[in-house]
């Protein structure tokens, strides 16, 4: 038996960290939406009881250091399983990106294991398995458009926002995620995100608040470390993007626009520019048919 699930990246309209736990974590407010540039994994059942996986990037560990590995070891041994699965990942979102790539695999397998081991669990039961391989699965469990606060995982759901297209661009770089937030200092940022207007533009589907309110105070690190990122930003700007922001933390720039003319023209400045570059739609609310 065989299935395959859809594992759709994350971008952030807003990111904010509100201090430095006792834990080390940090506790953030981030307002998330899933969109359709997505992994695709297939899962067949393996009688042997083995968990085995495959990657269509060779670079992308294939071993327990693989998120949706470490998913598929922790619900086999939390569910008492017997049947195994080889995973295998066409990758088509850009590693170590922003866009919470291996979290959505993982929750993508979570997901299909729930199916293909007949296991009859909740998305809130998943989710919480999710939680203990990183901080972005339990949103990823989920989809659609959601407050995470905690560490991510302190999930709260939301209507879709106003229909738009995202334009994505990742520079040939790749940014470690704890590293950003080792090199964040908390008590100094000044741009903390109107986390507030976004919930109330998501409500109203205002396309143009939701322009105004996106924020991210990862970039005051990535930013000056990486100054493609900030020449990113400024071409899709002055190419007629409506709003643009940095994806968790980075290098991953996204541009929001509704007009479809205005797609095509920030598509052509950018590919001038940079290779990675992908034309999505938001995903919006939760949507059943991506939840395999
Ligand atoms: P986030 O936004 O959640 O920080 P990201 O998009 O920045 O995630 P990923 O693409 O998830 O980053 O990859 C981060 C690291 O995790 C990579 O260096 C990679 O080696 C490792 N990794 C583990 N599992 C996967 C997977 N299934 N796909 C991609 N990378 C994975």
């Amino acid at each position: 038996m065989r299935i395959s699930v859809k594992a759709p990246a994350k971008i952030n309209l807003t990111l904010d960290v509100l201090a430095k736990r006792p834990d080390g974590y940090h506790e953030v407010e981030m307002v998330m939406t899933t969109v359709d540039l997505a992994d695709r994994v297939d899962l067949t059942l393996r009688g042997d009881g083995e968990i085995t996986l495959d990657c269509s990037a060779s670079f992308v560990p294939d071993d327990i250091r693989n998120h949706a590995y470490k998913a598929a070891v922790l619900l086999k041994e939390r569910y008492h399983v017997r049947e195994g699965v080889h995973l295998y990942i066409d990758k088509q979102i850009p590693v170590a990106a922003g866009l919470a790539g291996g979290s959505s695999d993982a929750a993508a397998t979570l997901r299909g294991l729930n199916q293909l081991w007949n296991l009859g669990l909740s998305l809130d039961e998943l989710a919480a398995v999710g939680a203990e391989i990183g901080s972005d699965v339990p949103f990823c469990v989920y989809g659609g458009t959601a407050l995470a606060k905690g560490r991510g995982e302190q999930i709260t759901h939301l209507g879709a926002p106003a229909p738009c297209w995202v334009i994505l661009a990742k520079p040939p770089i790749g940014v470690s995620t704890a590293d950003v937030y080792g090199n964040l200092r908390v008590p100094e940022i000044d741009n903390h995100p109107a986390t507030g207007e976004m919930l109330m533009a998501i409500s109203d589907q205002d396309f143009s608040l939701m322009c105004q309110s996106l924020g991210n105070v990862l970039e005051n690190v990535t930013l000056p470390l990486h100054p493609q990122v900030r020449q990113i930003k400024e071409l899709m700007m002055a190419s007629g993007a409506d709003g643009v922001l940095m994806s968790g933390s980075g290098p991953t720039v996204f541009a929001l626009v509704q007009k479809e003319a205005k797609v095509h023209r920030i598509y052509n400045a950018l590919r001038g520019f940079v290779k990675d570059v992908f034309v999505a739609r938001m995903l919006g609310a939760q949507e059943g048919e991506m939840l395999a």
